[in-house]
């Protein structure tokens, strides 16, 4: 038998979800020189590139456009998607060692965290994670029902998640109107209410989590005055030293921001945000009829952790902040796969630079591998896991080149195809994507928006004949 990876015995990869991971593993695959490939993905949607259709903005289109590198690489002859196949549902670690010889896990992080407090269960509290799926037109939400005519609001966490939250919830409709949000969506946010929005941050500015251009994004904003109040805006002595010490760019650029929006005037806007700092959240308080009707803080002061950062310690001093409705927004977790290594505190799998490891110290299991945030937790931004792919993808070729990989009784493409169509006949083939592709975009022409989704799998399905 011929080499793994060369012309007659190319190496069969699989990879198990449809994100810029799994994506940006298929592109560091196909670079690789002399080395010949043949890549199927299966993603359990029936579209691809996850979080950049479902989670990124809509009213921030141009980071949507990293998909047309994604695209290309699907169309290098070199790839098959199968869509609607689930990893656990339709198909199974031992059907995949049985047609693989590397099998890539890029599932994401598709749990949210929760804050741990009482009146968590309280109708009005959400995780940021439903609202923006929900938005997106991912089919798993959209049957989700937010209180949209409650007139404040408060968002836990400062990352970019949250500030997306905050972003859509403050828009104009008019500017809504002109996005690929989902339909209902822009008719449900049209007649929104809300025109009080918190931002509620537990540690100081310095330490805040977002982008400098999606905060400043937030100050520019045609429909919302921002402020913060200025004594939460002023840098705690430990982190001052700390930013003097590091000179840390970023989070110069952040606090400088955050001074502005405390030094601004109301101007009468029909919305206003207010951007808190060291308060954290200590119980979600119901109304008479079991409904969020405020969130109880507890004021913060920074002290220095253990490992040298600035942490929040709370004080003995509370307030009550009266809102409908509450967004948490502290962060994504990955889900355990079946059969699959999971650290549980981490909400990752069990990894070393993307090889799967087990046991303790941990030992590589072969050709297994992990990508992206399932790999390293919910970090960065979306050109992060470019750098995070070609890490994985330097493993796996040392590891071909040393023969360690799994040895599949059937690793032809045909093979494979022919268990898909057996276990999950209504798959979504890469062509098929492109028909519903071409469909939304077209009717987002007709409209002046890039696309109107399908926000319902039989629609799409329908669309295809099936
Ligand atoms: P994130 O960046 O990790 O931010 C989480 C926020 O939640 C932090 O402010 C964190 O505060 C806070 N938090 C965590 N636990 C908390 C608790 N128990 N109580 C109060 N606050 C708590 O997460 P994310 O916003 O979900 O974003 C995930 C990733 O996607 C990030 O890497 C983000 O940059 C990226 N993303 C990027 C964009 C973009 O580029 N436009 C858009 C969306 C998302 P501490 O810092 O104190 O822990």
């Amino acid at each position: 038998m011929s080499l793994v990876g060369s012309e007659s015995n190319p190496l069969r990869v699989a990879i198990i979800g449809s994100g810029p991971a799994g994506f940006y593993t298929v592109n560091h695959l196909l670079k690789q020189t002399g080395l010949q490939v043949e890549i199927d993905m299966y993603e359990r949607l029936p579209f691809p590139f996850g979080l950049v259709r479902a989670g990124v903005a809509p009213d921030h289109q141009k980071d949507k456009t990293v998909a047309r590198v994604y695209d290309k690489n699907a169309r290098s002859g070199h790839y098959r998607f199968y869509g609607c196949v689930e990893y656990g549902k339709n198909i199974y670690l031992k059907d995949l060692r049985n047609h693989y010889h590397q099998i890539v896990f890029a599932t994401g992080a598709q749990a949210d965290r929760n804050l741990g407090i009482p009146g968590e269960d309280l109708k009005g509290n959400h995780s940021a994670t439903e609202f923006v799926a929900w938005y997106n037109g991912h089919p798993d939400y959209v049957d989700h029902r937010f209180d949209l005519s409650q007139e404040k609001v408060a968002i836990v966490g400062l990352g970019n998640v949250a500030i997306d939250v905050a972003r859509i919830l403050c828009k104009t409709a008019e500017e809504l109107a002109t996005t690929d949000m989902a339909d209902y969506a822009i008719k449900a946010l049209a007649k929104s209410r809300v025109n009080e929005v918190y931002m509620l941050g537990r540690r100081g500015p310095a330490q805040a989590a977002f982008s400098n251009s999606e905060i400043k994004e937030l100050g520019g904003l045609s429909n919302i005055d921002v402020t913060v109040p200025a004594e939460e805006a002023e840098l705690d002595d430990i982190s001052q030293t700390e930013l003097e010490r590091t000179q840390d760019k970023d989070k110069l650029k952040n606090v400088r921001t955050i001074q502005e929006f405390a030094h601004r005037s109301q101007t009468g806007k029909p919305k206003r945000l207010t951007i808190r700092f060291l308060v954290s959240p200590t119980e979600i308080i119901g109304d008479d009829a079991g409904r969020v009707g405020a969130i109880k803080l507890v004021k913060n002061e920074a002290v220095k952790g253990t490992n040298g950062s600035v942490r929040a310690k709370a004080t003995d001093r509370f307030e009550t902040l009266r809102v409908g409705l509450v967004f948490r927004s502290v962060g994504y977790r990955g889900i355990p796969l079946e059969g699959i290594p999971f650290n549980e505190s981490r909400g990752t799998i069990e990894n070393q630079s993307g090889r799967v490891v087990t046991g303790d110290p941990g030992e590589p299991v072969v050709g297994l591998y992990a990508v992206g945030w399932i790999k390293r937790g919910p970090t960065g931004v979306i050109g992060t896991n470019k750098t995070d792919a070609k890490e994985t993808v330097a493993c796996m070729i040392e590891d071909l080149h040393q023969a360690k990989h799994l040895t599949p009784a059937h690793p032809e493409i045909e093979s494979a195809s022919a268990l898909v169509k057996a276990r999950q006949p209504q798959f979504i083939s890469y062509d098929d994507w492109l028909v519903i592709d071409e469909i939304e975009v077209v009717k987002g022409q007709q409209s002046g928006r890039p696309r109107i989704k399908f926000v319902d799998v039989r629609d799409m399905l329908a669309v295809l004949g099936r």
